[in-house]
């Protein structure tokens, strides 16, 4: 079930948190994969050769995604390891928390630029692999504040609510070669929210506002990717799929 066997693929953000789990999961399952990451250091390096992933192997590749033309550089590189890609994972993204009378322009143009701006760029670079595919298949990585309002953050929850709709506009214009489905997840212990989590009132906070009673881990999320880049999932598409524990429905 829900097998990759022979599929190459890309995915960003794959140094660590979400997407280092989404690599490992999707290697584990027989994909051979262009591992994303802003920058890279010898643990990623050895992260990456490590893994497998196929028959011939992983490789690694860096990019800053809110740089228009260290992404046209990543997709030249990327073309010369393989001639097709199967899927993309795009998982890259920042956070971001001001309160709205602080937020700075800067800091605007910075989620922007990277969580939506450096998603579809992204995409956009891949799609003349992907065309090279019979199957290909694409999922962005948004949040349960993709769709659902939190004080604070208004850049990164509308950055994400972006996201969603260009899985939807992207589903609709590459069907039915490619199809393009979104992931939301809720609250995931990663570096992104350490601060957090490591915060024991926070942490309870947030364990008591999600129904299943816990925080999510990397490894509720690479599953479900898994499930959506598979064949089981091949008459699905445009669609967001909340992994949150619930958390939304409060
Ligand atoms: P993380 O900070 O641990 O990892 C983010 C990854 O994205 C890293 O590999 C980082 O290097 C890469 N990245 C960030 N900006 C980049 C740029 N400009 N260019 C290239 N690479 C860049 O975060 P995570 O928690 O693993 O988040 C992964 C994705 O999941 C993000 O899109 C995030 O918004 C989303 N998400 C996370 C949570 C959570 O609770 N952790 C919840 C909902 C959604």
């Amino acid at each position: 079930m829900y097998s990759l066997e022979g599929q190459v693929g890309l995915v960003t953000g794959a140094s660590r948190g979400i997407g280092r789990a989404i690599a490992i999961d999707l290697a584990t399952h027989g994909a051979r994969l262009a591992l994303h990451a802003r920058s890279i250091t010898p643990e990623f390096r050895e992260f990456v050769l490590n893994l497998g992933g196929g028959t011939e192997g992983s490789r690694a590749f860096a990019a800053d995604i809110s740089d228009a033309r260290a992404v046209a550089a990543l997709f030249q590189e990327i073309q010369r390891w393989t001639p097709r890609l199967d899927f993309v994972v795009a998982n890259a993204g920042v956070y971001a928390g001001s309160m709205s009378p602080e937020v700075t322009e800067a800091e605007w143009e910075a989620i922007w630029g990277t969580n939506l701006l450096g998603t579809f760029r992204t995409v956009q670079g891949a799609l003349p692999l992907l065309a090279q595919s019979s199957n290909g298949s694409i999922v962005l990585v948004s949040s349960y504040l993709g769709s659902h309002a939190a004080p604070g953050g208004a850049a990164y929850q509308a950055s994400k609510a972006g996201i969603e709709q260009v899985g939807r506009a992207l589903a609709l214009e590459l069907a039915p070669r490619i199809r393009v489905n979104t992931v939301a997840p809720g609250f995931i212990r990663t570096d992104m929210n350490r601060d957090g989590h490591e915060d024991p009132a926070f942490r309870r906070h947030i364990e008591h506002a999600t129904p299943l009673r816990r925080w999510g881990e990397p490894d509720d999320i690479a599953p479900v990717v898994r499930f959506l880049l598979s064949a089981e999932a091949s008459w699905i598409t445009g669609t967001t799929l909340l992994v949150d524990g619930g958390v939304s429905l409060e």
